[in-house]
C-alpha cells in the first residue's frame, strides 16, 4: 500500500490545450508485482502533449494527465520488477507504457518486441498517458505529484547526468537519437533538421555528436538564427524569410529529420534538398494529412520515412552518449504550478528549446541524488 495521493493537471476536454487543465485527484493504473511508483520531479513538456489535450490525433479518453518526459525517484518497486530498481533511485520514464513483449502465445508473434523494438510493438503499444493499460486501466502521465509504471519502461538516470536533461531527452531526445542511429548519421554526412523546437534542437545536438560533417538547422523564420548557430548548427535556412531556399539547397542532404508539427509545411521543397539516395525521416506528427507529389522522391530516388520515439534499450545508450560527450540540453525550468501558461507558451513557439516542469515538494530528496541546476543550460 502507498501513503501518497497521485494528483496532477487533469484535462476535461479540448479547451485544455489552451491552459485549462484542472489540478485534481486521480486513480493510477491497480499495482502489479512488475511495477514502480515514480515521486516525480522533473516532468518535459512535449508537443504530443498539446495535440492530445485537443483531441487533435482522435478522441481523447478525458480525464487525461499529459506528460510522458517522466523523471523522479522510485518510491515503490513490486518483487518483480525487471532491471534491478530499488527503492531511493532516480528514474525516468517516457512516451511508451507497455507493449506486448512477445509473451502472449495467443498473439501474433512480435518481431518488434522480441528485437528491442517495443515501440513498434505489432499487437499495440500502450501510451505512458491516454491510453489504456493491458489491464484495462487508464494510463496517466506526468504533470502529476506520482507515476506508476511497469518496470520494462522504467529507465535508470545515470550518475552525471541532470534530472532536467534526463527528463525531456526520454521523448523529445529518443525521438531524433533513435532515427539518427538508425540512418547512420556519421562522419560525412549532411544532416537537415527541419523545425528548430523541443525535438529538433536535441536533434542538431545528436548529429554533432555524433559527427555529422553539416548539421543546418531549417525554420521558418531568421530569428531563430543566432540560437540555431549557438547550438551547434553549422548553417541555417529560413523558409519562410529566405527567397529560393529550396534551389540554392536543393540535393544538398544525405539525411533530413523532420520535427515540424504542422500539415502547413513546404514537403515538396524539403524533399527537394534531398541528395540522390537521401532520405526525410518525419517524426513531426501533424493533426492533418500532409499532400506530397512522388515526383522529387522518384527522380532522386530519395526516400521518405517515419519513426517512432525508441526503446528503453535505446535510451539508456542516449543517456550515456550524454554523460560521455557532456551534452547540454537546452531547458527551461517551469514551476509544476504554472503548467497551463507553459503549455500555453509552448503553442507560441517561445521555449529555447524545451520547458521542463519541476516539483518542487519532490524535489527535496533528489538533491541527495544529483545536484539540480539553472535554467538555460
Ligand atoms: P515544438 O517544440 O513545438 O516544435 C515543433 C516545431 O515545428 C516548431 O519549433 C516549428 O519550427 C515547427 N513548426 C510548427 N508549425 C509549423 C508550420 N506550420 N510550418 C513549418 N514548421 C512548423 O514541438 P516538439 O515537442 O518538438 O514536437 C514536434 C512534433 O513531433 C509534434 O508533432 C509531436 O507530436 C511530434 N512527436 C513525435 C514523436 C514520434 O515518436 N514520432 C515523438 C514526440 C513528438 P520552426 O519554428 O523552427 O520553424
Ligand atoms: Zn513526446
Amino acid at each position: 500500500m502507498s501513503d501518497y495521493k497521485f494528483e496532477g493537471w487533469l484535462g476535461n476536454d479540448k479547451e485544455s490545450a489552451e491552459g485549462n487543465m484542472v489540478w485534481g485527484e486521480f486513480e493510477p493504473k491497480k499495482w502489479e508485482d512488475d511495477d514502480v511508483d515514480i515521486q516525480i520531479t522533473h516532468s518535459g513538456i512535449c508537443g504530443s502533449d498539446l495535440h492530445t489535450l485537443r483531441s487533435g490525433w482522435g478522441p481523447t479518453p478525458y480525464p487525461c494527465v499529459v506528460g510522458h518526459e517522466i523523471v523522479g525517484v522510485a518510491v515503490r518497486v513490486g518483487d518483480k520488477a525487471e532491471g534491478n530498481i530499488k527503492v531511493g533511485d532516480l528514474v525516468g520514464v517516457g512516451a511508451q507504457a507497455d507493449s506486448c513483449m512477445n509473451r502472449k502465445p495467443e498473439q501474433q508473434e512480435c518481431n518488434a518486441c522480441k528485437t528491442n523494438h517495443e515501440s513498434y510493438c505489432i499487437n499495440g503499444m500502450v501510451n505512458t498517458y491516454g491510453g489504456f493499460h493491458k489491464n484495462g486501466d487508464k494510463s496517466y502521465g506526468g504533470y502529476a505529484t506520482h507515476h506508476r509504471a511497469k518496470s520494462h519502461f522504467v529507465v535508470p538516470v545515470p550518475k552525471g547526468l541532470k534530472p532536467e536533461y534526463a527528463a525531456p531527452l526520454l521523448c523529445g531526445g529518443i525521438t531524433v537519437y533513435s532515427p539518427l542511429r538508425a540512418w547512420g548519421c556519421g562522419p560525412g554526412k549532411k544532416v537537415g533538421i527541419v523545425g528548430v523546437g523541443g525535438l529538433g534542437h536535441f536533434a542538431v545536438l545528436f548529429a554533432k555528436a555524433l559527427g555529422a560533417d553539416e548539421v543546418v538547422g531549417i525554420s521558418r523564420r531568421e530569428a531563430k538564427r543566432d540560437e540555431a548557430i549557438k547550438l551547434g548548427c553549422t548553417d541555417y535556412i529560413a523558409t519562410a524569410d529566405e527567397k529560393g531556399w529550396a534551389k540554392k539547397n536543393a540535393n544538398r542532404f544525405d539525411l533530413i529529420i523532420s520535427t515540424v508539427s504542422s500539415a502547413d509545411m513546404p514537403m515538396q521543397q524539403y524533399l527537394s534538398t534531398l541528395a540522390f539516395d537521401g532520405t526525410l525521416v518525419q517524426v513531426g506528427a501533424p493533426e492533418e494529412p500532409i499532400p506530397i507529389s512522388p515526383f522529387p522522391l522518384i527522380l532522386g530516388r530519395r526516400r521518405l520515412a517515419g519513426s517512432a520515439i525508441g526503446s528503453p534499450k535505446e535510451i539508456a545508450e542516449m543517456f550515456q552518449l550524454c554523460v560521455d560527450k557532456d551534452i547540454h540540453p537546452w531547458v527551461e525550468l517551469r514551476p509544476m504550478e504554472d503548467a497551463n501558461k507553459a503549455i500555453v507558451d509552448l503553442e507560441k513557439g517561445l521555449p529555447r528549446f524545451r520547458y521542463v516542469l519541476t516539483n518542487k515538494e519532490n524535489g527535496e530528496p533528489l538533491r541527495k541524488v544529483n545536484s539540480p541546476s539553472q535554467h538555460r543550460l
